[in-house]
């Protein structure tokens, strides 16, 4: 008798392991769609575009697959006084993002297994740090303070939308209006 009921639980646990079990297969072949797999209706045009370079962005690396390598400058300003940007942004002990920085210099890699027009926006996102024409890092436009930016030395509207390319010097400045 006592020895039925073990049976019996056996072949419950057994049936719930396969049942689960094809619970699991199935979520397997049938992940559920994220975002960038919706049909591309009332999207902005280039939005597909911007959406491949931020995935790319936010992928992980190797040196060895570098097709693509340019080293952009990034200055923040807030309120008169230079904001470091952390070295190693972009870097873990298992993943190298395409967009990185090795030291607090302001110097942006890139380096990347595909050449693509990586923006500015994607540099802040691999860092996970807000930016766009209304707030940078904890910093937000009001009625009393701007954001102002430079690339090369010329006033750009573009913020996070900035194509960035080799040897750009970009400086982005929160400041009293
Ligand atoms: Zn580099």
């Amino acid at each position: 008798m006592r020895k039925k009921n073990n049976k019996t639980a056996v072949t419950v646990v057994l049936m719930l392991m396969v049942v689960f079990g094809m619970l699991g297969l199935g979520s397997v072949f049938n992940p559920p769609r994220s975002p960038a797999q919706e049909p591309a209706t009332n999207q902005p045009a280039g939005f597909a575009e911007r959406d491949a370079t931020r995935k790319l962005a936010l992928s992980c690396t190797l040196d060895s697959l570098t097709k693509f390598h340019i080293h952009p400058h990034l200055q923040i300003v807030v309120n008169g006084k230079n904001e470091i940007i952390p070295a190693n942004v972009g870097i873990t002990v298992d993943c190298m993002r395409p967009i990185h920085t090795h030291d607090t210099s302001g110097e942006i890699h890139v380096e990347s297994p595909e050449e693509i027009d990586f923006t500015l926006g994607d540099f802040f996102a691999v860092w996970q740090e807000p930016f766009s024409s209304g707030q940078i890092l904890d910093y937000r436009v009001n009625s009393g303070h701007e954001i102002l930016m430079t690339v090369d030395g010329r006033p750009s509207g573009e913020f996070e939308n900035l194509v960035l390319r080799d040897q750009q010097q970009i400086v982005i400045e929160y400041r009293i209006k």
